[in-house]
């Protein structure tokens, strides 16, 4: 059994009072994990440890956060190992996926400080630069579906600004952030830089969303608790990012290669069982092909290998929406059980028939469920797929349109014949309820730091 501990200035602690962390491969209890309420002690630590972490030179964090992904590097098995252990994903979607992406962040980051160039404004009489200085004390929120892939994502930008983080990992998943503190620590990264506090969301999340002492949130989670957030950073005026959930529509035009879209639009659909903000849960397909697109990924689907999904309770909740589906007079095509045996299993689901109004095929339900629709033209397919409130990600799959298609639909980010493939350089995030603000590259850059312009007027 692994106790779960906080990292607050170098220190590892425990509080007085843990909660269990249930694995949903079989509801095992893994580990212990601290039920934090008060933050205190780990701003106090970050205060502290910011002005000399923030002015080192940028190449000396950069130099840190290449350490930071060499030791996770050397560890990769270990934390593909504990993510598989908490989230239920299969050995290689927590090596593939979570475990390469969280040592690449790091990687990235340091890479891309390297290459960051002065901006400088030419006026005719003067010179404007920009400093960017680092913002302070950050407070980073992330959920449990991809655990260290999305902590990593904001706590390797935000060293690299020269800001000190207060971290909080999902309740439901916290062994990875953990391990990442441990290596930290292994490596001698300064007391106080990178502080990790654990517990439930509506006590140790929301003490660092009100902490005055936490200059800008950065925060990854559902809508609803996107709204919480926002409602109480906003009066104090923090620096907000927020990445929500998402309902992204998977176009199947008329002239799509089907031996590439089959294999991709499948993936979109399940890869991690249907847990990532940006899966295709809305997969809309032309008429002409409906018939052969189909049988050909109702077929693949017999090869697909899932895990669980995260907790008994989201099953229950992804089942609710089966349910819904049903008296909204959807077909279940596959799926829609539980599977018989401890954990929390659902067999990928493919509905048909909804109206793509429906709640079944507009709520995120986050889980292996999707819906099927059709459409007859371009304008048809437009329309469904801007008729959700959220706006994160897409996907088209065409051989001459796809570009021209992609750029009519609201969202964040839209893929053409592929899906999840990363540039980290590009911003990513979402319109509509689908978040506000970008991270990646230079987005990031600019939300962890405050850019400070020096105007001087030439002798
Ligand atoms: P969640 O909103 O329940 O929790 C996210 C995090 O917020 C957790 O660490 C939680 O403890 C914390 N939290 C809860 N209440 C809080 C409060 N009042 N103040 C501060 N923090 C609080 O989300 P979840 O169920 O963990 O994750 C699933 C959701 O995340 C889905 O909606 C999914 O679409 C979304 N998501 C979005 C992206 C993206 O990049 N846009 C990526 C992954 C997941």
């Amino acid at each position: 059994m692994i106790q779960v501990e906080n990292l607050v200035g170098g220190e590892f602690i425990v509080t007085a009072e843990c909660f269990d962390d249930i694995s949903p491969l079989d509801n095992s209890i893994v580990a212990q994990i601290p039920r934090t309420k008060n933050v205190d002690n780990a701003v106090l630590a970050a205060t502290q440890a910011q002005p000399s972490w923030g002015g080192l030179d940028m190449d000396e964090r950069c130099d840190w956060l290449d350490k930071i992904a060499d030791i996770l590097e050397k560890n990769i098995e270990e934390v593909a190992r504990l993510e598989s252990l908490d989230t239920g994903k299969p050995h290689h979607v927590a090596m593939g996926v979570d475990a390469n992406r969280s040592v690449n962040n790091f990687r990235f980051f340091a890479n891309f400080g390297r290459s960051i160039k002065s901006e400088t404004f030419e006026m005719e009489d003067a010179t404007n630069y920009v400093l960017r200085k680092p913002v302070g004390v950050v407070g980073l929120i992330s959920p449990w579906n991809l655990p260290l892939y999305l902590l990593s994502w904001k706590i390797a930008p935000a060293l690299l600004m020269g800001n000190t983080v207060i971290a909080k990992p999902s309740e439901i998943t916290p062994l990875t952030a953990h391990y990442l503190g441990k290596l930290c620590t292994e490596i001698g990264l300064p007391n106080g830089v990178l502080n990790i506090v654990n517990g439930y969301g509506p006590e140790v999340g929301q003490a660092i969303v009100e902490h005055t002492g936490i200059k800008a949130i950065s925060f990854t989670g559902g809508t609803a608790t996107g709204k919480i957030v926002a409602a109480t950073a906003a009066p104090m005026f923090k620096k907000l990012s927020l990445e929500l959930g998402g309902k992204n529509a998977t176009i199947v035009m008329e002239d799509a290669d089907l031996d590439i879209a089959v294999p991709g639009v499948v993936r979109a659909s399940f890869l991690n069982s249907g847990q990532i903000c940006l899966c295709g849960s809305r997969v809309l397909i032309h008429s002409s092909i409906y018939d052969d697109f189909m049988s050909r990924y109702l077929e693949e689907l017999n090869e697909l290998e899932i895990g669980p999904v995260i907790n008994v309770e989201h099953r229950n909740k992804v089942m609710s929406y089966i349910e819904l589906a049903k008296k909204e007079g959807g077909q279940i095509l596959a799926g829609g059980n539980v599977l018989d045996k401890p954990g929390a299993w659902i067999e990928p689901t493919v509905i048909a028939g909804l109206s793509h109004t429906s709640r079944t095929a507009t709520e995120e339900i986050f889980g292996p469920v999707v819906t099927i629709h059709k459409f007859e033209n371009d304008a048809e397919a437009i329309e469904m797929a801007n008729c959700t409130n959220y706006g994160l990600a897409g996907s088209v799959w065409s051989k001459s349109k796809g570009r021209e298609i992609a750029e009519q639909i609201d969202s964040g980010m839209v893929w053409v014949n592929t899906w999840l493939h990363r540039d980290l350089r590009v911003p990513f995030g979402g319109i509509k309820d689908s978040g506000v603000g970008r991270e990646g590259g230079m987005w990031s850059v600019g939300f962890f730091s405050e850019a400070i312009n020096i105007c001087v007027m030439e002798d």
